[in-house]
């Protein structure tokens, strides 16, 4: 029976010269038009052979437009993040500011003195966009940009203590993502990784017991991404940077989030300020640039100045150095902050909204919901809920959102998930307790049309 089907499938060639399918290549680019004919019949061929007994072995036009489409259109794009998660490092971390992308737009197209010095009239350093307001933001004698944090720290490793030791409380190795640990990044710098103390408690005796001629750095790494409770004992930056004094060694300390100025909520978190770190007595500090700062990726560099020197004349700074489009955003990221418009940033505004924004925008989304779908099978709830920051930041804390909880008598949850990240700008959207959740602090209310418009789709689809 199925061989039967299988030999009355159309060849790609067949439907291809079909006069309909011949005019549609003519009009969208003919490489798309055939992929998407491939997959057409590749799809029938598979269920098929599943054991299916389709009726529509011809793939129909609209099918195929339908499938160019997709074919055709860049596998990176936007989607909308309805899991509530602020700094989702799967979701691209920090969305931009409106304001920075019209900035980015205004050079972007054209040549730009990236590395040209207008006034002079000779070359330039494109470093010297960037590293005043950095430092000018943080509080800091001097800064540096590379192109992400791990390529910061692999830096430091490099240039502060290739062959030499850097100490690391062994409550301070972490993973951070992905399968990449921070331990690791020291050692291919160069530097050998002096572990101290034990998972739990580090004191300064620790660090004390094991200076010797090969150390370089004392390192502290921020918990940015789990946090550690009961009996536990970790060594402050200014304990550290007494030694260190003594000693003849440096401190480095990595943030992981490049924290400037935290929206309301969070003032209490605990979270680093780079400025407080460096005024306690590090060297340098490093961060991401598109964490809580809610920038570009970039790798954030700030402290001493013969120490920030070093780092920017190693050969290595060459292959991690930041492209145009890293500057320009970062540069405007940070103006906002020093112009007191952080409020424009989308990931601070994310983090400051208060529980009674996100229930009203909840109580908006609900409501177009109910109205788009048939009360009859589906159920639509506006509940509270305590949801992460996220990604490499704030482990700990919980902020208090408002979400919309979705089931539905006709389809399971898991089919209305995929439903909607299928649709055509994806909605991203979690499982809990059976029910499909939708947490507004990430959705903005120029979003929820979409949303709206994707659950119309698939009640409607066929
Ligand atoms: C996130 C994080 C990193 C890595 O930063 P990237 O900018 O993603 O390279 C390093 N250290 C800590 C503590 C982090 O939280």
């Amino acid at each position: 029976m199925n061989q039967a089907l299988l030999r009355r499938l159309p060849s790609v060639d067949e439907v291809m010269r079909r006069p309909e399918v011949e005019a549609l290549a003519d009009r969208l680019p003919r490489r798309a038009v055939v992929e998407a004919v491939r997959r057409a019949v590749e799809s029938r061929r598979t269920r098929i052979l599943a054991g299916e007994q389709l009726g529509d072995l011809e793939p129909g036009l609209e099918e195929i437009e339908r499938r160019a489409a997709e074919a055709h259109r860049p596998s990176l794009r936007r989607v909308v993040n309805a899991t509530g998660v602020v700094i989702h490092t799967n979701l691209g971390r920090a969305p931009l500011a409106g304001s920075s992308i019209e900035y980015l737009g205004s050079f972007a197209g054209r040549y730009a003195n990236i590395e040209y010095d207008l006034e002079a009239g000779h070359r330039g350093s494109r470093y010297d966009h960037i590293t005043g307001l950095l430092a000018e933001v943080i509080g800091a004698e001097a800064a540096h940009v590379v192109n992400n944090n791990a390529a910061a720290l692999l830096l430091c490793s490099a240039a502060l203590a290739r062959d030499r030791e850097i100490v690391v409380s062994r409550g301070e190795l972490i993973e951070i993502g992905d399968g990449f640990r921070i331990p690791d990044v020291i050692v291919q710098g160069g530097a050998i990784l002096r572990e101290v103390g034990t998972t739990n408690r580090t004191r300064i005796d620790d660090y004390e017991a094991c200076v010797g001629d090969s150390t370089a750095v004392l390192a502290k790494i921020h918990r940015s991404n789990f946090y550690m409770e009961g009996f536990t004992e970790e060594v402050s930056v200014p304990e550290l940077a007494d030694l260190a004094r003594r000693a003849g060694l440096l401190v480095l300390y990595d943030a992981g989030s490049g924290v400037l100025d935290l929206p309301e909520p969070l003032r209490t978190s605990g979270e680093p300020a780079l400025g407080r770190v460096l005024k306690e007595g590090a060297d340098v500090v490093t961060a991401s640039g598109d964490k809580i700062l809610g920038g570009p990726q970039a790798g954030i560099i700030a402290g001493r100045r013969e120490v920030v020197e070093v780092l920017r004349r190693h050969p290595m700074t060459r292959a991690i150095r930041p492209c145009k489009l890293t500057i320009g955003l970062l540069h405007h990221t940070l103006a906002l902050y020093r112009d007191g418009r952080a409020d424009e940033i989308p990931v601070f505004r994310m983090l400051s909204q208060g529980p009674e924004t996100l229930r009203s925008r909840a109580r908006k989304l609900s409501r177009r919901v109910r109205a788009a779908l048939p009360g009859e099978d589906w159920s639509v709830e506006v509940g509270s809920e305590l949801s992460a920051v996220g990604g490499g930041t704030l482990p700990r804390e919980r902020l208090e959102t408002w979400v919309v909880r979705l089931r539905s008598k006709a389809l399971s949850p898991g089919e209305i998930e995929e439903g909607l990240r299928f649709s055509d700008v994806p909605i991203i959207a979690r499982i809990a307790r059976d029910h499909v959740i939708l947490d507004v602090r990430t959705v903005q209310d120029d979003e929820i049309g979409l949303v709206v418009g994707a659950l119309k789709t698939l009640v409607t689809a066929p």
